[in-house]
C-alpha cells in the first residue's frame, strides 16, 4: 500500500482530543484551534464566508 506523502505515520488521531462543533452556516465541522481559544463558544462560523452567508440571510425578520 502506498500512501499520501503529506500523509504522518506518527500522527495518531490526537485532533480527536480537541474539541469541535458545527459550523452554524455549512454545518461542517469545525475543530478548536487555538486563536479561538479565548472565544470558542463564541465562534458559529468556519469561515470568514460562512459568516458573510449567516448576516445575509438573516434579514431581521
Ligand atoms: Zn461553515
Amino acid at each position: 500500500m502506498t500512501k499520501p506523502s503529506s500523509t504522518r505515520s506518527t500522527f495518531k488521531g490526537n485532533k480527536s482530543a480537541l474539541p469541535s462543533k458545527p459550523c452554524t452556516v455549512c454545518g461542517r465541522d469545525m475543530t478548536w484551534r487555538k486563536s479561538w481559544a479565548k472565544n470558542w463558544d463564541d465562534v458559529k462560523y468556519c469561515s470568514e464566508a460562512c459568516r458573510k452567508q449567516r448576516k445575509g440571510a438573516a434579514h431581521g425578520d
